[in-house]
C-alpha cells in the first residue's frame, strides 16, 4: 500500500513503452489521479492494462490554487494522489508548481517519478550545448510579446530551449531569424513517435525546410548559445558569410553590428571582401 502524499509521474510523450515499471505500479496502486483530461488518462490507463476502478480528478492551470487545498485536503485523509499530465512530465509547462509548494508549506510527503520531457529529449538530440540551457516554455502567440521576449533571451549565454506549435512554427522563425542572426537553430519534432526528426542549421535553412514540408505535429525550438562576443575575427567572418548568403549586404551588416556591438565601418568592409571573394 502506498503512503498518503503526492506523487508525481512522467508519462510517455509519445512511444507508450516509455514509461518506468516504478510509475506503472504507482499508478496501479494510488487512490486518485488528478490528471489534465480525465478522458486522455484513462485511455493510457487502459493501454497500459490498469484498472479504472479509482478517482480520476480534473486539474488543471487556471482552478489550480482552488484545486490544490481539495487535493491537500483528501491527502490529508489518509488518500495517495497522483498527478500525471497528458504526456511527459507533470510541471514542465504544465500545471502542478502550486500543488507542490502547497504540499511543502503543509509538510505533506511529495515525490516525483521521473521519466519523458519533451525538453530534455530534443536537447539530447539537438547537438547544441548541453552544458548550460534554458527552457523558456512555450513562445507567446501575439507578436510583439513573441519579438520582445527574443529581445529579452537573445543575449543570453545559454543554448534556449521553447515549446513551439505546428501553425505557428514559420512565423516564430521568421521573428526570431534578425533577432538570432548567425546562430545555429534545432528543431526536433514528433519526439519519441513515427516521425520524430531533428532539422538543424542556419534559421534560413530550418525556416525553408518546413516551408517544404508542411510543419506537423509536437514541436522543440532550440537556439544555440550567443558567439563569443570577444571579437573572434573567425567566428564573426563564418556568421557574416552565411548571413551574405541569405540577406543583403547592407541588412547582414546592420544585424551583426547590432548583435556583437562591432563598429559598421570594420563589419562593412569584411562584407566587401567576402563579397568580392
Ligand atoms: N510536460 C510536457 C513535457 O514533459 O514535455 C510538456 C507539456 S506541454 C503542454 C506540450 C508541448 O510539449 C507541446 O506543444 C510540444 O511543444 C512539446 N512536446 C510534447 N511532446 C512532444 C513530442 N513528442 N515531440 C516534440 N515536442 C513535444
Amino acid at each position: 500500500m502506498l503512503r498518503n502524499g503526492l506523487y508525481i509521474i512522467a508519462t510517455p510523450i509519445g512511444n507508450l513503452q516509455d514509461i518506468s515499471p516504478r510509475a506503472v505500479e504507482i499508478l496501479r496502486q494510488a487512490d486518485i489521479i488528478a490528471c489534465e483530461d480525465t478522458r486522455v488518462s484513462k485511455k493510457l490507463f487502459s493501454l497500459l492494462g490498469l484498472p479504472l476502478d479509482k478517482k480520476f480528478i480534473r486539474y488543471e492551470d487556471h482552478t489550480e490554487a482552488k484545486q490544490a487545498q481539495n487535493l491537500i485536503d483528501l491527502i490529508n485523509e489518509g488518500t495517495s494522489v497522483a498527478l500525471i499530465s497528458d504526456a511527459g512530465s507533470p510541471l514542465i509547462s504544465d500545471p502542478g508548481y502550486k500543488l507542490v509548494r502547497k504540499c511543502r508549506e503543509q509538510s505533506i510527503y511529495v515525490t516525483a517519478i521521473p521519466g519523458a520531457c519533451a525538453v530534455i529529449t530534443a536537447l539530447q538530440l539537438s547537438g547544441l550545448p548541453t552544458n548550460r540551457f534554458m527552457f523558456a516554455g512555450f513562445i507567446p502567440n501575439k507578436d510583439k510579446a513573441r519579438i520582445d521576449l527574443f529581445n529579452e533571451l537573445k543575449s543570453t549565454d545559454t543554448t534556449l530551449i521553447f515549446y513551439e506549435t505546428a501553425p505557428r512554427l514559420l512565423k516564430t522563425l521568421e521573428q526570431a531569424a534578425p533577432i538570432f542572426a548567425g546562430r545555429e537553430i534545432a528543431v526536433a519534432r514528433e519526439l519519441t513517435k513515427m516521425y520524430e526528426e531533428v532539422i538543424s542549421g542556419a534559421i534560413a535553412e530550418v525556416k525553408a525546410y518546413f516551408e517544404q514540408n508542411e510543419p506537423r505535429g509536437e514541436f522543440v525550438l532550440m537556439i544555440a548559445p550567443p558567439i563569443d562576443n570577444s571579437n573572434n575575427t573567425a567566428d564573426i567572418r563564418l556568421i557574416l558569410q552565411k548571413r551574405l548568403q541569405e540577406t543583403s549586404l547592407k541588412s547582414a551588416v546592420k544585424e551583426i553590428c547590432a548583435q556583437y556591438g562591432l563598429s559598421k565601418n570594420e563589419v562593412y568592409a569584411l562584407a566587401l571582401e567576402l563579397k568580392n571573394e
